[in-house]
């Protein structure tokens, strides 16, 4: 492969001799991907710095494999629901940055007036919660503030990402605060989400709208998107890892480094992901990082009660998605394409990035990722680049190590020396 002014120029056969190359790279037994897309990260700079901020959610990307970020509107403060709140993230992430970073607008009750020029000003698409959000700042939406989004949405042809929880059925659900886990799981139950897709889907019917439900977490919606497809509705969907990788009967009580909306659910669940996964019916997995500081998740070993009710919901990952999933996804007979396919390509597609993110080709950003299919490593949360180390993940063994990770053809600096030899030919 020719890599010149941070595109790929060229990509030869293997033995195949590249002119006008000066310096070249061999990665050893590593293989090259794609640098990672995740359209779903909460940066929350500025305005909530001290849960995570540009610098250490972006160097946590390149560490982990992933080149481009999209960051969410929310948990910042101002949110993403204005220019000036975009342009106050845009200054802030200035030279901060290690990887390459989009943002989304957020649509809330009151801003239908700020969706076209949020729009006009480069968003990726706007996100709505039908449930409350967890920040004041960022509103939920009711029935009629969601017609008129979606409906100028597909007016100015925006893509609507959705949080579909459906508040009322989360408030007639069982509410148990204490450290039992399937407490909490009873407190989100699975026809939340369906309630909330069903709604959203009569909704983007009737507007018109190109929707896309976040976080799938409960495999009973799926049903629902299969007929709404077949129906012409405009609708994907994504995943995450920690659905994928985790499951509620595994839980210790009162480790709310597990907790996130909507919640980690059973095993069966979790099969029944992945046979969709593996169907094609998800265009992405992504991270959904959405870390808080330690007092927040209420975690024991900083001294807090555990209470799963009362935790920060929201799971840190964005450097372990690539190696969790791969993990997983060897286990049970996919390849590294698949992962590429879930990782990079969809989400790429997602946002409309085809054209230069998400896939080794001619033309496109020389992002790139060195990795080690079979390096083990144990998961330490204070080794992350993480701002705060907390995860669910940590003490796993996971299998996939990233080597070297490369911006637009530029070695990314991240802890941690390439396994390749680099020899210099001037
Ligand atoms: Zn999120």
């Amino acid at each position: 492969m020719l890599i010149q002014d941070g595109r790929i120029e060229q990509i030869a056969a293997h033995g195949s001799l590249l002119v006008g190359d000066q310096h070249l790279t061999d990665l050893g037994d590593t293989v090259l991907l794609p640098g990672l897309v995740d359209t779903h990260v909460h940066v929350n700079e500025p305005g909530r710095t001290e849960w995570e901020g540009f610098a250490t959610a972006t160097r946590a990307a390149a560490a982990g494999g992933v080149t481009t970020v999209i960051d969410m509107p929310l948990n910042s403060v101002p949110p993403t629901t204005t220019v000036e709140g975009l342009d106050a993230k845009r200054k802030t992430a200035e030279g901060q940055a290690w990887v390459d970073l989009g943002f989304w607008g957020g649509a809330i009750p009151g801003n239908t007036g700020d969706l076209e020029p949020l729009h006009t000003a480069g968003v990726f698409g706007f996100k709505s919660f039908l449930a409350p959000s967890g920040v004041d700042e960022f509103p939920h939406v009711e029935q009629a503030d969601l017609e008129s989004a979606l409906a100028e949405q597909a007016r100015i042809g925006a893509l609507a990402i959705i949080h579909a929880e459906d508040p009322a059925v989360l408030a007639a659900a069982p509410q148990q605060p204490g450290v039992h886990y399937r407490d909490f799981l009873a407190s989100r139950p699975d026809d939340a989400e369906t309630a909330a897709v069903a709604r959203l889907l009569d909704t983007a019917r009737r507007t018109g709208a190109r929707v896309h439900i976040l976080h799938v977490s409960s495999a009973a919606v799926l049903p629902l998107l299969r007929q709404a497809r077949e129906d012409g509705v405009r609708v994907t969907a994504e995943t995450c890892p920690h659905y994928l990788t985790l499951a509620a009967e595994e839980v210790p009580d009162g480790d709310t480094a597990f907790k996130c909306c909507p919640p980690i659910r059973d095993e069966s669940n979790r099969d029944a992901l992945w046979a969709a996964l593996a169907a094609g019916e998800f265009i992405a997995v992504v991270s959904d990082h959405s870390p808080s500081t330690p007092d927040l998740k209420l975690l024991k070993e900083y001294g807090g009660s555990g209470d799963f009710a009362a935790a920060w919901g929201g799971i840190a990952s964005l450097q372990l998605g690539l190696p969790a999933i791969w993990t997983e996804a060897r286990r049970r007979g996919h390849t590294l394409s698949d992962v590429v396919r879930w990782m990079s390509s969809g989400p790429a597609s997602l946002v409309g990035l085809t054209g230069t993110k998400g896939s080794i080709a001619v033309g496109n950003d020389a992002d790139l990722v060195a990795f080690d299919p079979d390096g083990e490593f144990a998961v330490q949360a204070a080794a992350l680049h993480h701002r705060n180390p907390v995860t669910p993940y940590a003490g796993r063994t996971l299998t996939g190590a990233v080597r070297t990770t490369w911006l637009r053809g530029r070695v990314v600096d991240v802890d941690g020396e390439p396994t390749g030899r680099q020899i210099t030919r001037s």
